[in-house]
């Protein structure tokens, strides 16, 4: 990283959602990030409550698949992680993939491992206060 780069460097938030776990592609899927280049901060197993998932999608609470989600989303232990590079937040949202699995492109995370637009076993924020917002919500005391 060029001095540049090390100055532009952000930080995004990572879920790995439950089906990720439970099909084993969290090697598959930590490993795509750091071969980018990008650098793992931190990185924590955890079974999240109904609350912190509403908190998580507080703009999806009242659509008509906020059940699913919930219960998709609470139903295992999940991986929450921070990563750090040079325009961190937009890359890894480029190497997660569409929302929908069935529309994602093939070479990404969703469009190689995911069918549908509930079970596609990632989160990235997407944007700058959305990272923010969820380092906070999840990781309390890291900036
Ligand atoms: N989701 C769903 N049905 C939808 C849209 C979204 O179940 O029609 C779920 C899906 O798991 C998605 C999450 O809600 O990843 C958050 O939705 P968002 O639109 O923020 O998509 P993302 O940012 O994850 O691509
Ligand atoms: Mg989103």
């Amino acid at each position: 990283m060029t001095q540049n780069e090390r100055e532009v460097a952000e930080k995004t938030f990572v879920m790995l959602k439950p089906d990720a776990l439970e099909r084993g592609l969290v090697g598959e899927i930590v490993a795509r990030l750091e071969r980018k280049g990008l650098k793992l901060e931190r990185l924590e197993t955890k079974r999240l409550s109904k609350e912190l998932i509403a908190r998580h999608y507080a703009h999806l609470v009242g659509r008509d698949f906020y059940g699913e989600l919930e219960s998709y989303a609470t139903r295992g232990d999940v991986i929450a992680s921070i990563w750090r590079g040079p325009g961190a937040i937009a890359i890894v949202r480029k190497l997660v993939g569409a929302t929908d699995g069935a529309e994602a492109e093939p070479g990404t995370i969703r469009g190689d491992f995911a069918l549908g637009g509930t079970e596609n076993l990632v989160h990235a924020s997407d944007s700058p206060e959305a990272a923010r917002r969820e380092i906070a919500l999840f990781f309390g005391d890291a900036r």
